[in-house]
């Protein structure tokens, strides 16, 4: 069994409406799904991705509106990187973020650092060395050219690398890239983790992720869940989320990840020509949807930042 890179990284926001106008307008991805919180269906769960909602592009938050900044610590993921395709898109993109007020430097290699509006720590990256297919959205804001093209990877922190190590090593079967950066790689994609140590307490609140997927072959997620069983890391049974199924474990260090399968994907409930344009619910509460629509915080239409189908 082999995973292939990021799934998706699922975050938090305490305003959506702001989040959608980053992400989708200032960003340029696409909002694929809108739908609820599965265990809560007053606030939103909001899924940006690529064109077809790709595994490998998939940037999520929860809604938990009036929320507290949280603060990066030890057991958590505190960057995002994206890939772009030249050193011509880095400095676009510094031009644009700077435009729009965004906290904006220049990394190591040549990257380029920003935050999202409440904080969370993203950067851009050319890879020259990898050929994944890029995963890219349309839109009237962002030229295709300089489009993100999916995750490259995360920084996490943690306290002692040891446990966290032999977890992504022996257990999720990663490769060791040097300093503390192992890379998941399968047949269709890979991304990877660096692991950097801090003894800093960590919050989660707005501007924090939650979580990080990692994606399995649909056939393999039984099999990753009883690997996980058996290597003693206390993960869940198999979650069905509707559009992948999914394992949950904490790993050593204390960072939450979750398995998740590559189908169905996000075409299960709504045509890929209007993927996220109205509000989905879970099966379960379709029947409520009068009463559950008219308590969600009003979103921007991201359809003014699509660019005409055809
Ligand atoms: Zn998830």
């Amino acid at each position: 069994m082999q995973l292939d890179g990021i799934h998706h990284i699922t975050c938090i926001t305490a305003d959506a409406p702001r989040n959608v106008d980053f992400y989708a307008r200032v960003l340029g991805l696409r909002l694929a799904k809108k739908t609820v919180n599965q265990d809560d269906p007053t606030v939103y769960h909001l899924f940006y991705t690529d064109e077809a909602g790709t595994p490998g592009s998939d940037l999520t938050f929860f809604e938990y509106p009036g929320a507290r900044r949280g603060a990066v610590g030890a057991g958590m993921v505190h960057r995002i990187r994206y890939r772009v395709a030249s050193s011509d898109s880095l400095d676009w993109w510094e031009d644009r973020l700077r435009a729009e007020g965004a906290p904006v430097s220049r990394g190591p290699d040549d990257s380029l650092r920003f935050q999202d509006p409440e904080g969370l720590a993203l950067e851009l990256v050319v890879r020259d060395d990898i050929e994944d297919a890029p995963l890219v959205a349309r839109s009237t804001e962002v030229p295709g050219e300089h489009a993100l093209q999916g995750f490259d990877g995360v920084d996490a922190l943690v306290a002692d690398f040891t446990g966290s190590e032999l977890v992504v090593d022996r257990l999720l079967g990663f490769a060791d890239r040097g300093d503390h950066t192992w890379e998941s790689r399968g047949p269709r994609r890979g991304g990877t983790i660096t692991f950097e140590q801090s003894d800093r307490r960590g919050m989660g609140g707005a501007g924090t992720v939650h979580h990080i997927a990692f994606a399995a072959e649909t056939a393999d997620i039984e099999g990753w869940a009883q690997r996980v069983a058996d290597a003693g890391a206390h993960g869940t049974p198999v979650v069905d989320r509707f559009w992948f199924r999914s394992v949950y474990f904490r790993e050593p260090g204390g960072i939450l990840y979750e398995l998740a399968t590559q189908d169905p994907g996000f075409t299960a409930d709504e045509s890929l020509e209007t993927l996220g344009e109205t509000l989905v619910l879970p099966p379960a509460y379709e029947p409520a949807r009068a009463q559950i629509e008219p308590q969600l915080t009003p979103l921007p239409d991201t359809r003014q930042w699509r660019p005409t189908p055809g």
